[in-house]
């Protein structure tokens, strides 16, 4: 093959290398990021059970002071009672007995449904404050597995940037900038050629001459349609045997 062609080909190679782990190293934070946006709505959620509780507790402690109220009005109206002179004022003050007992029995009522509703946001909490625990000790080693990723990446990064650069100064000077052209336009510089004679990038069939110039892979040669250099892949040579290589037994073959 021409050494162009197949300094080529390796440059692709690395361009595409390169272009992969750029995208990796620029996802990475992404990927920590999506998590931490996680971590904040589950503690937004532990906030929401701690707020709601003290919301309850506050509305208790004003239930309890009503109760209060209300006994304190019963024994006042007890005491009246003993001394009213009438018994129209008797039976008035015996009916505000029982309204007052009626708001107490209300006030207990919601007494109750509020011990059961800090019961159901009480485990609310705990079930939220356990999965920031698990979400936070995944950040961190999420965080620790982006770092350490995004440095074998630079590593990687820096050695395929020197390949790269090497192919580009052993290619023939003319070569390079057209190839770099076609990348520009085309995202890609090179395109294969196999035994249906087409370009495998744009699909457009090549001429007779172009095609047997191409199989020879002796020179560059751009494809008339696209733009891109042209390479010849010729088909896979058909495998001599199937039979396992340590036992070739020649008799297997045209028994089955
Ligand atoms: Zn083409």
């Amino acid at each position: 093959m021409n050494p162009d062609l197949e300094k080529l080909i390796a440059l692709q190679a690395a361009d595409g290398e390169i272009e992969r782990l750029n995208q990796e190293v620029a996802l990475l934070p992404r990927r920590v990021a999506a998590i931490e946006s996680k971590l904040a709505a589950t503690r937004a959620q532990v906030e929401k059970a701690k707020a709601a509780i003290a919301a309850i507790q506050k509305d208790r402690k004003k239930l309890d002071t009503e109760v209060q109220n209300h006994q304190q009005k019963i024994s006042k109206y007890r005491d009246q009672s003993l001394a009213v002179k009438t018994n129209e004022q008797y039976k008035a003050l015996l009916q505000e007995i029982t309204f007052a007992e009626q708001a107490i029995r209300a006030c207990e009522d919601k007494i109750l449904e509020g011990m059961l509703a800090i019961e159901t946001q009480e485990k609310n909490q705990k079930a939220a404050e356990a999965e920031l625990k698990q979400e936070t000790a995944e950040i961190e080693k999420e965080k620790a597995e982006a770092r350490t990723r995004t440095e074998e990446d630079q590593k990687q990064l820096a050695d395929w940037a020197a390949r790269r650069d090497r192919l580009r100064s052993e290619i023939s000077p003319d070569v390079v900038p057209y190839y770099d052209r076609v990348v520009k336009l085309r995202k890609s510089g090179l395109s294969e050629v196999r035994e249906d004679g087409k370009c495998a990038a744009c699909n457009v069939m090549l001429r007779p001459q172009t095609y047997n110039d191409v199989r020879a892979n002796d020179r560059v040669i751009a494809c008339d349609s696209c733009g891109r250099i042209l390479y010849y892949v010729p088909p896979p040579e058909p495998a001599p045997s199937r039979a396992p290589a340590e036992t070739s037994q020649p008799a297997a073959e045209s028994a089955s």
